[in-house]
């Protein structure tokens, strides 16, 4: 299959059907696929930045302006163009990020989703009335647009993550600019000409979202723009560790949605079939490239031994290869450097006393020399050591064991992340505990379900190393806006607050 695609040509086909400007340049931004290597295209360099910045801060002075449900017009377009060209976007983020078509789709379908959540939004901005202390007043708060927001993305989702800041910028009536991973240009001009069209049918003006492409310096001069209102920066705890002093410097706001080491508690009484579909997708899903990827189990030593057994019969099983191929389940690394972080990660664990029970091992794929694909591994740990307390963004599971339910949250909250997190039982005891206070220390906590594969409904970020950030559903448009707290007199007297007396 891999060798008889040509991605180059496929890309042109797929960027033609969804309305992008060909890659016919010579120079500019290499993108690569990572299915075979293969040198895709060309994407120009955005040589003046300034110019968009400055253009964003123009278009802002309108656009705020502009009705919040009418703002919703523009999203509403965006959604219809996505529904419409999600085949085509899909398999493109499938040849530019590596991930099978069926996840390739599915995210499409979450910008589609968080583009349905983004029109009701837009008419339901609200905020609260307060009852006051003074008489003949009101209390109430409103919430306004921020500014211009400079969204910064990782490879892994190349396309939902902008959509997700994107529309609830839209909608809070903020202005874009944004800077896709490097490693994924195509899916970001691919998209960037989607919304132009959804603007031009909108009758807006596509500078209320504009593209900016280019390395991490490109994303350092929008970190130290005071234009800029809002920073909202996915990607590694490294960047997240550069970007939030610096935005914070000039008093800007940062949105930090950075790693995460996602780990699920196994209990006695857990549905073993469940619980290995959960881990297994969860782990191996993506070839281990999520933020949300579950990386740690901590399982009941009474059980781990017949879920090690069970998980490694569900591994030796799952097709690695081509993600354009329907069969496969796991497809590419990003890169070699991944592959590097794979074998580095592996080594450190078998010094520190594990043993990889599966994979581990690298794949060679016909047709596909050049594409760095390896075998999901389990390795049996026994202690949480340094390694297996970092991220390391590739599909490793280390498994743990525990004899008490206190020892295990201790033991899944002992690490810098904290973003997602589960725990299969069907003890409604021990669910109970683990998403309490004392339980899961991370922002995303789940019963019966893997760590990855969020709903846009819920808000979606982590705490700690992973930056605090909050995107998406429930109320995390409010980041995208800034609050005024209003106070009215509409009596004729001026009662101070506190009872305090002057003139
Ligand atoms: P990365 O940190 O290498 O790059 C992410 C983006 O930041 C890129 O666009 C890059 O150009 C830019 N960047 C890097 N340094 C910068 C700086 N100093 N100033 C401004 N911009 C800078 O991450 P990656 O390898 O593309 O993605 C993988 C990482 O992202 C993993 O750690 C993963 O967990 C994380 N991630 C987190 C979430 C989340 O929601 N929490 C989602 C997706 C990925």
């Amino acid at each position: 299959m891999t060798s008889t695609v040509d991605l180059s040509a496929r890309t042109s086909e797929l960027l033609a059907a969804v309305g992008a400007a060909p890659l016919d340049h010579d120079s500019g931004l290499a993108a690569t696929s990572p299915i075979t290597g293969a040198v895709l295209g060309h994407v120009p360099l955005t040589s003046d930045v300034d110019s968009v910045i400055a253009a964003a801060a123009d278009a802002y002075r309108s656009w705020s302006l502009v009705p919040a449900p009418v703002r919703g017009g523009l999203v509403r377009e965006l959604g219809e163009l996505l529904r419409e060209h999600k085949d085509a976007l899909g398999e493109l983020v499938s040849i530019e990020a590596g991930k099978i078509v069926s996840e390739g789709l599915g995210e499409v379908q979450e910008m589609i989703d968080i583009c349905d959540f983004g029109v009701g939004l837009s008419r339901q901005l609200y905020g609260n009335t307060i009852a006051t202390e003074r008489p003949g007043h009101r209390m109430m708060e409103q919430w306004h647009p921020l500014g211009v927001v400079a969204v910064i993305t990782a490879f892994n989702f190349p396309v939902a993550v902008w959509s997700w800041n994107t529309v609830l910028a839209l909608v809070a009536g903020d202005t874009v600019v944004w800077k896709p991973s490097e490693k994924t240009p195509v899916t970001a001009v691919a998209v960037q000409a989607l919304f132009e069209e959804a603007a031009r049918r909108a009758g807006v003006s596509p500078a209320v979202a504009q593209l900016v492409v280019g390395d991490r310096a490109v994303g350092e001069t929008l970190v130290d723009d005071s234009r800029i209102a809002l920073v909202s920066a996915t990607g590694s705890t490294r960047m997240g560790r550069e970007v939030g002093p610096r935005v914070a410097a000039r008093f800007g706001r940062a949105l930090l949605e950075l790693g995460g080491n996602n780990a699920a508690i196994v209990c006695p009484s857990a549905d073993l079939d469940l619980t290995v579909r959960g881990l297994v997708f969860s782990a191996a899903g993506t070839a281990g490239q999520r933020c949300t990827s579950l990386r740690r189990v901590i399982v009941h030593e009474s059980v781990a031994d017949t879920l090690v057994d069970r998980l490694g019969t569900a591994y030796s099983s799952l097709p690695v290869g081509s993600p354009l191929d329907s069969s496969t389940l796991v497809g590419p690394l990003i890169d070699e450097a991944a592959h590097d972080g794979y074998v580095d990660a592996l080594e450190r664990a078998r010094k520190d006393g594990g043993t990889v029970v599966a994979g581990g091992e690298r794949v060679r794929v016909p047709g596909a020399e050049d594409g760095v694909y390896v075998q999901p591994a389990i390795v049996r740990m026994p202690a949480q050591t340094d390694v297996v307390r970092r991220e390391t963004f590739a599909p490793i599971l280390y498994v743990m064991t525990y004899s008490d339910l206190d020892e295990a949250i201790a033991l899944h909250n002992d690490v810098p992340q904290g973003l997602s997190s589960s725990i299969f039982t069907t003890d409604l005891r021990e669910a109970e505990r683990f998403l309490s206070a004392a339980g899961s220390d991370c922002g995303i906590a789940n019963v019966n379900i893997g760590p990855s594969g969020a709903e846009i409904g819920g808000a979606f970020g982590g705490e700690k190393e992973t930056g605090g950030g909050r995107e998406s559903g429930s109320d995390a448009w409010k980041s995208y806006m800034r609050r005024t707290t209003n106070t009215v007199n509409y009596s004729s007297e001026l009662p101070l607050a506190q009872g305090v007396t002057f003139l």
